[in-house]
């Protein structure tokens, strides 16, 4: 687990603190791209306040000043951003959620049960969701090419995860097909974004916007390659590899346009 504490230039204060909790074997990561231009106004007076990174400081400040009238300064915005992963479902584990279940359906709960109050305490909470969700066009599947049932998904949702992230190497393990059905069960799921895997042009430039406390946060799903396997080339369904950087560097552009903090779910 790590912190970042990042101070900023002007009154209006983001501390993000992240929470990374690793529960799979593929290597991941998030990375944060924080603005100092701040989407929140910002007044002439308390912009001057060279203390204003403090609330303490800026309260001595302005008891010890005769210009009383200044507006008082914003009390820091803070929030706290999970990242969980890699969601990496081998046979084992959906065996073992159909056995709990008493072999209808599956029932995923204790494979989450230690880290459920860090997803629910955390004002963003994303995860690398390792492996398709396309078990209603494709047999289940463990390692090599993996296929996980939808009731996994209804279990991230119901952990309160906000962000689901499918750009990694398993995005196309049942291929086109698999990813399609992936993205149709997660559009039956308005409570969450799902970033990494789009239906085209336009779904990958609607870049995936969460708010939590005021502040904006951009999502964006990066992976550097899919074991070998590739969408067909007239495919409309897309997937933003490493070394795509001119696509990368516009879309973060963008993303900065859009949102307070830019996260990136790189694989
Ligand atoms: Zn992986």
């Amino acid at each position: 687990m790590s912190r970042y504490r990042k101070a900023p230039k002007g009154p209006v204060i983001f501390r993000i603190a992240l929470a990374v909790v690793l529960v799979g074997a593929c290597v991941g990561g998030l990375v944060f791209a924080l603005q100092n231009t701040n989407r929140l106004p910002l007044s002439a007076s308390s912009a001057q306040q060279p203390e204003s990174s403090s609330s303490a400081a800026s309260t001595a400040v302005s008891s010890s000043t005769p210009e009383s009238s200044e507006p008082p300064v914003q009390k820091p915005v803070s929030i706290t951003i999970l990242g969980a992963g890699d969601d990496l479902i081998h046979d084992t584990i959906y065996k073992q959620a159909s056995q709990r279940a008493g072999g209808k359906g599956f029932d995923f709960t204790p494979v989450y049960a230690r880290i459920a109050d860090d997803i629910k305490n955390a004002d963003i909470s994303v995860v690398n969701q390792e492996t398709v969700l396309a078990s209603k066009v494709a047999p289940l599947s463990g390692y090599p090419r993996f296929n996980s049932p939808v009731e996994l998904g209804d279990e991230l949702v119901n952990l309160g995860f906000d962000v689901i992230n499918h750009a990694n190497n398993h995005v196309l393990d049942q291929n086109q097909k698999g990813l399609a059905a992936t993205l149709d069960y997660w559009a039956t799921k308005p409570s969450v974004k799902v970033i990494g895997a789009y239906r085209n042009d336009a779904d990958m430039e609607n870049i995936r916007i969460v708010e939590a406390k005021g502040i904006k946060t951009a999502h964006i799903g990066i992976t550097e390659m899919t074991n070998g396997l590739y969408l067909p080339k007239d495919s409309p369904y897309r997937i933003i590899y490493a070394d795509n950087t001119q696509l990368i560097e516009r879309l973060i552009k963008k993303a900065k346009t859009m949102a307070d903090v830019v996260v990136i779910s790189v694989h």
